[in-house]
């Protein structure tokens, strides 16, 4: 299988402050993945670093199989879609549709049009004067009209109502659907990527805390609620959260294999609450472990 994005031991630095560190993370393509990890986790270091916009002060990334500070050629495969959607305020959609066509040789030009016609975006208006929604939906109409083989967006919904970032995430979705394209999208919004999304990548503190498919991590995390023990039961790989009560343990556990010890209820978990629970604990990862008979827990 192609790779879209792989980084190894990527690293950028501002000063003496590494905004992103010792990132190995590959994605392979077709995939549509959730970049999530809370404010200053390095989510748009490491988008600015996959299109070229910043060079890496240790390691390396590579798109496409191709290196993106030094080979603007890969610009023409690769969509962008940065936070807030920031575009020439004055102009609009027809001039920026003019302006796309000029700076891209595979430009679809009709694609990007029809789409904003159908959502009713007004042409003659600049886009300065369009709400946030709108703008979002010009920037991502632009960006899909490259017809990139890789698109990455920057918290695009962050800015949006409800309303507008569903209607926002299902128009990316029925967009890439149709051309297979692959998509790494970044937010802390984890509620709305888990109707969209198939892989995950969690950043934390400039490093990569998660990666994998979404099926495969929710189908290893599960959460244990059991009468209070001090030990995890086989079949557990590592605890990422444990809490107690006087008469019970809640547990939520990687596991290695089945949990068949009757004593405890096994629970799926939804994505949201797979990312919260390491969110919350910065030193677990599903790096893989050894296998623990038994494991202790800590309190
Ligand atoms: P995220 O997108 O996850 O919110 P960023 O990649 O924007 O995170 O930032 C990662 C870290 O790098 C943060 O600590 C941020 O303060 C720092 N940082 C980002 N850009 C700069 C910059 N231009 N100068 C100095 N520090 C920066």
């Amino acid at each position: 299988m192609r790779t879209a994005l792989e980084t190894t031991g990527l690293g950028k630095r501002y000063g003496r402050t590494w905004a992103l560190r010792d990132c190995t993370l590959r994605l392979p393509t077709g995939r549509v993945a959730a970049l999530v990890g809370p404010n200053g986790a390095g989510k748009t270091t490491l988008l600015h670093l996959a299109v070229g916009l910043l060079r890496p002060d240790a390691g390396s990334v590579r798109v496409l199989g191709r290196t993106p500070a030094s080979d603007t050629g890969l610009l023409t495969q690769v969509g962008f879609v940065a936070q807030d959607a920031p575009m020439y305020p004055d102009f609009t959609v027809p001039d920026l549709l003019r302006m796309g066509q000029k700076l891209n040789q595979h430009w679809d030009s009709e694609l990007a049009s029809g789409r904003l016609e159908r959502l009713r975006i007004p042409f003659d208006r600049k886009v300065g004067k369009l709400s946030g929604g709108q703008r979002a939906q010009v920037a991502l109409a632009l960006a899909l009209a490259k017809r990139p083989e890789l698109l990455l967006l920057d918290e695009p919904v962050a800015s949006l109502d409800p309303l507008a970032r569903r209607e926002f995430l299902q128009a990316l979705m029925g967009a890439v659907a149709d051309d297979g394209t692959t998509v790494l999208l970044s937010s802390h919004l984890v509620a709305d990527l888990e109707r969209v999304c198939d892989y995950l990548i969690v950043l934390q503190e400039s490093r990569v805390q998660v990666i994998g498919a979404v099926d495969d991590l929710l189908a290893e995390h599960k959460l244990l609620i059991g009468p209070r023990r001090s030990t995890a039961p086989v079949g557990v790989a590592a605890v990422v959260r444990d809490s107690h009560t006087d008469k019970q343990t809640t547990l939520l556990v990687r596991t290695n294999g089945p949990i068949l010890d009757p004593a405890w209820a096994v629970r799926d978990l939804s994505l949201e609450e797979l990312v919260l629970a390491y969110l919350a604990e910065p030193s677990a990862g599903v790096l893989p472990g050894p296998t623990p008979l038994g494991m202790d827990l800590r309190s």
